[in-house]
């Protein structure tokens, strides 16, 4: 590891990499995040109605992914955009994992809402506006649930990892890390994706590190490209937005993923998924390489 990064981001003794805690991995019932697999995460960006998210979490499920997404309180930036259905979402996101066998994550903004959003996720989301809420995180340390921890927009590595430590030393290491796009002088792009984000998180922290390249992107003819970069840069999933008609989505229609579109995503990321699994197959030497 460069000494540099020795520094600055071994006092995260509980999420940094160590040569007796390689790497952690996180499950959710048969499935392994940071394993040698893949795994994406799909669906809405909000929870809408039931028959928008049974076909969405019906489609994604036959296309591959391993893990529904949805929105049931959702973080807007205006006050005058839809703010999602709340337990009404919960509850459908339930019904969706019940009917297609998909684990769900969703969004908690809010320490009093932890109880309640645990009920029905398998995994709990801290938004990236979240990350720094401290309170939400040790209150979230005390869940029994894995955390999705976003980076903020404008947030650093070492204060991802700070939240992420947070976290883990109020007594949940059950993480997995999520870079979104940040915010930097680009205008063409929502926000601008961090790729070596995930190649440095992955060198020095255990956690495992998705992508999302959707809210990265912006717009839905940049999804597969970023989701294909992030694969071939070590990322161990990918979380996707999809929508069945993305033009009347009542949240981030233009970066939401026809079902077409999102099978052809999966279709084209399978070269690049392949790889990867062998290179983890041949980790021990990678690692090495990568520990200089
Ligand atoms: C989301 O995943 O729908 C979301 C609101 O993302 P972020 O917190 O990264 O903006
Ligand atoms: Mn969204």
């Amino acid at each position: 590891m460069h000494p540099q990064w020795k520094r600055q981001f071994s006092c995260f003794d509980l999420v940094a990499k160590t040569d007796q805690r390689p790497r952690g991995i996180v499950r959710v019932h048969d499935i392994e995040i940071g394993g040698d697999d893949v795994i994406v995460m799909a669906g809405p960006c909000a929870v809408e109605s039931e028959r928008q998210l049974l076909e969405t979490a019906e489609a994604v499920a036959k296309a591959g992914a391993r893990i529904l997404r949805g929105g049931a309180y959702k973080p807007r930036s205006s006050p005058y955009a839809f703010q999602g259905l709340g337990v009404e979402g919960l509850k459908l996101l339930r019904k969706a994992s019940e009917a297609t066998g998909l684990p769900v994550v969703t969004e908690v903004m809010n320490e009093a809402d932890i109880d309640r959003v645990a009920e029905y996720a398998d995994i709990m989301q801290v938004g990236s506006r979240s990350m720094e809420n401290y309170s939400l995180l040790e209150a979230l340390g005390r869940c029994s649930r894995p955390v999705l921890l976003k980076r903020g927009m404008v947030a650093t590595l070492e204060e991802l990892l700070r939240s992420a430590q947070i976290l883990a030393q109020a007594g949940n290491p059950r993480i997995i890390l999520c870079e979104r796009g940040i915010r930097t002088f680009e205008t063409t792009t929502r926000n601008t994706i961090d790729i070596s984000a995930v190649a440095v998180l992955k060198m020095v922290s255990r956690l495992p590190v998705i992508v999302d390249p959707s809210h990265a992107a912006g717009m839905r003819c940049l999804v597969p490209i970023l989701g294909r970069a992030a694969v071939a840069t070590g990322a161990d999933g990918l979380l996707v937005e999809v929508h069945p008609v993305p033009e009347q989505a009542l949240s981030d229609g233009e970066q939401s993923l026809t079902f077409q579109e999102f099978r052809s995503m999966m279709d084209d990321l399978q070269p690049y998924v392949s790889i990867q699994r062998e290179a983890r197959r041949l980790r021990p030497q990678l690692l090495a390489v990568g520990a200089d």
